[in-house]
């Protein structure tokens, strides 16, 4: 590169997001003139209805890449040229880059959520889990559960459509008849037998406060996963802690998926680790 490697975040309500000082302190370490700019359409006045113009102005801005959160991760599959296979199964991407052959979309979010699984927690190869939410972040981690070899995967939504939606997004890719669709009722009688328990709703965020399900109703040899990661330590983790469960938070899955984007926007090989320790300090 004989300029800055220009990079952004595209989304709506960002401006808390750690992963701009993510993606510049391990860029900065690796000796990168790399910028990452926030493109937050709460500050620019615009709606997710002008996407092919926030687009058409990227381009013509020289970026390089871009990442992509709500409420862009589905909408933007419409206007760009090609996607990796498992973004396009998913049918979600968090990563644009834009190259000479035009735009390409990558999904980084189920990559580090698998990753997180494999370092935090290890081989779930065979394994039940129990994942509730079934949007956008609960489409990665299934996606990771899946792709990593679990057993028996049920996913329960308070929504029931958004369920059997994934359900039938993951049919395809993992045949087979692992994955199913439960109703929230049947969560305590799964949560019983399980392995493993994901929680994939926003539930415990400053804005939404609270407990996603009663942790007492899961069986105590199981690990509980958590994909909310501002706070870090959210009620449901500090109970499942005080209960004596394995846990893994939701920052894990972050670094990793800020970790699979800077590696596929500068063809290096960051440190997960260092990458980490700064995010924890964030
Ligand atoms: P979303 O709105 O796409 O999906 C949330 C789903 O949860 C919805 O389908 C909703 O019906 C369901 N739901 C809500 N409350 C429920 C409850 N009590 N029981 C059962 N289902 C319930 O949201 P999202 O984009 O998937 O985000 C969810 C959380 O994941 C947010 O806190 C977000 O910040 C976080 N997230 C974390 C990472 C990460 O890297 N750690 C990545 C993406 C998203």
């Amino acid at each position: 590169h004989d300029r800055a490697i220009r990079v952004g975040l595209l989304g709506e309500g960002i401006t808390a997001s750690l992963t701009p000082p993510m993606h510049r302190q391990e860029a900065l370490l690796l000796g990168l003139d790399y910028e990452y700019r926030v493109i937050d359409i709460a500050e620019t006045g615009e709606t997710p209805d002008d996407l092919p113009r926030i687009l058409d102005r990227v381009l013509a801005q020289g970026y390089d890449a871009i990442n992509v959160t709500h409420p862009f991760k589905q909408r933007v599959i419409d206007h760009i040229a090609a996607l990796s296979p498992s973004a396009e199964r998913l049918g979600a991407v968090n990563l644009i880059e834009f190259g000479e052959a035009g735009a390409v979309g990558h999904n980084t979010d189920w990559i580090g959520y698998r990753d997180a699984v494999e370092i935090g927690i290890g081989d779930v190869r065979g394994r039940r889990v129990v994942q509730v939410g079934a949007g956008g972040a609960g489409s990665a981690t299934a996606y990771a559960l899946l792709s990593l070899g679990v057993g028996e995967l049920a996913i329960a939504d308070a929504d029931a459509a958004r369920a059997s939606e994934l359900l039938a997004r993951l049919a395809g890719p993992f045949p087979g008849g692992r994955v199913r669709a439960i109703a929230l009722d049947e969560l305590p009688g799964a949560f019983s037998r399980a392995h493993g328990v994901v929680h994939a709703t926003p539930t415990g965020m400053a804005l939404s406060p609270g407990l996603p399900f009663d942790p007492e109703a899961v069986n105590r040899d199981a690990w509980i996963s958590e994909v909310v990661y501002l706070p870090l330590e959210t009620q449901l983790l500090r109970a499942a802690t005080v209960l004596g469960h394995r846990v893994l938070d939701g920052g894990m899955m972050a670094v990793g998926q800020a970790y699979h984007s800077l590696r596929i926007i500068t063809g290096l090989d960051p440190d997960r680790a260092r990458m980490r320790a700064h995010f924890l300090g964030l």
